[in-house]
């Protein structure tokens, strides 16, 4: 079974680029519903909370003070297979590995700094929309 909800947040090279318009252009003409967004700034400590899966990993400082250094725009998607349609939409982790047309491909800079985040399963699309987001503030 696949969930209709996915958790995105444009990164903060793309957002100070000027990108985040055509980003979420391409995410509605995609079909994704906007249910939730807003623009925020996460502090160091909760970039680490939202990362904590890769703390082992060696880019995992490095991903944080990045992730903090500039505001960023959290929103809840739906669509039918959301996480999935997502995940293609934006292209792999490594720009310069992403299929073309893809948004990394398009606006991201770097591996890291790479423009915007995807949930990779329901889960934990749920976990990360609830990171950022109440019941309240979804319509
Ligand atoms: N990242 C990095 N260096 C790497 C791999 C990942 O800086 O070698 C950063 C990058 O910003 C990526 C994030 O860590 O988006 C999370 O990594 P993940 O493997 O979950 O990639 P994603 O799911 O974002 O494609
Ligand atoms: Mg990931």
């Amino acid at each position: 079974m696949t969930g209709n909800i996915t958790f995105t947040m444009i990164k903060p090279d793309a957002v100070s680029n000027g990108h985040a318009g055509a980003m979420i252009k391409m995410i509605q003409e995609a079909g994704f519903r906007i249910i939730a967004m807003k623009k925020a700034r996460l502090s160091p400590e909760k970039a680490g909370k939202f990362y904590e899966v890769h703390k082992e990993r060696p880019f995992y400082g490095e991903l944080c003070q990045y992730m903090s250094s500039g505001p960023i725009i959290p929103m809840i998607l739906e669509k039918a297979n959301a996480v999935e349609d997502f995940r293609k939409l934006i292209g792999a982790t490594d720009p310069t590995q992403a299929e073309p047309g893809t948004i990394r491909a398009l606006f991201a800079k770097s591996i890291d700094a790479n423009a915007i985040h995807g949930s990779d399963s329901d889960e934990n699309a749920q976990i990360e929309a609830n990171f950022f987001f109440s019941e309240l503030e979804r319509f």
